[in-house]
């Protein structure tokens, strides 16, 4: 290979992983509401945990408070995430089995809707084998990564346009509380591609 042909290719590597790392994709705003105040310590592990997902993807989050929001704001994207029950982990809740969703996503006339809710009384419900021997710290980890994990799915249906969902990772329809307490959960490269190629191009969504 000549000198010069490799200079460009290597300069063409350097834009590629710019355009990778350096420069957002998009930036996403995401409005929070809690049904009761949750952990500051479980909503930064949530938050450092979703970023670490979503990685692949190059996007930027931007968190606000829904009660906080007046309207003016010039936001590109946004997507509001209601978090009912109990989100911090110093009380315990005892399993019982239950049908309920841990997450959901709005959908109107097969439309996504830019609404999901999270419910973290059925994370805790379902994490409670690996949360009750935990220390409070850790608890308060194990949960806001599950939360991440959750809402990763239901930023998923949102980012992708779809409804299914994956027989492995963070699309798979429902997770064990082993899944949501246990090491690492990310999304598959089937899942990766279908959120990348929904992502419109170029700055912003
Ligand atoms: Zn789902």
């Amino acid at each position: 290979m000549k000198f010069s042909t490799l200079f460009v290719l290597l300069m063409l590597s350097a834009m590629a992983l710019r355009g990778q790392s350096d420069e957002p994709a998009g930036a996403l705003t995401i409005y929070t509401r809690f049904a009761h105040p949750p952990s500051p310590l479980s909503i930064g592990y949530m938050k450092t945990e979703l970023d670490a997902i979503m990685l692949p993807f190059n996007l930027r989050f931007d968190w606000r408070a829904l009660e906080a929001a007046s309207g003016s704001e010039a936001v590109a994207e946004i997507v509001v995430v209601s978090f009912k029950g109990a989100c911090q982990a110093d009380t315990l809740i005892r399993w019982e089995p239950s049908a309920h969703m841990l997450g959901s996503t709005h959908i109107a006339d097969g439309q996504i809707l830019p609404f999901a809710d999270v419910d973290c009384d059925r994370i805790r419900e379902l994490m409670a084998s690996s949360l009750a021997p935990a220390s409070p710290s850790e608890r308060e980890r194990l949960l806001g990564h599950a939360m991440a994990r959750v809402l990763a799915h239901e930023l998923y249906h949102f980012l992708a346009h779809t409804t299914k969902h994956a027989s492995t990772g963070i699309a798979k329809a429902s997770y064990t509380g082993n899944e949501l307490a246990a090491g690492v959960l990310r999304f598959d490269e089937v899942q990766l591609r279908s959120v990348r190629a929904a992502l419109p191009t170029g700055a912003g969504f």
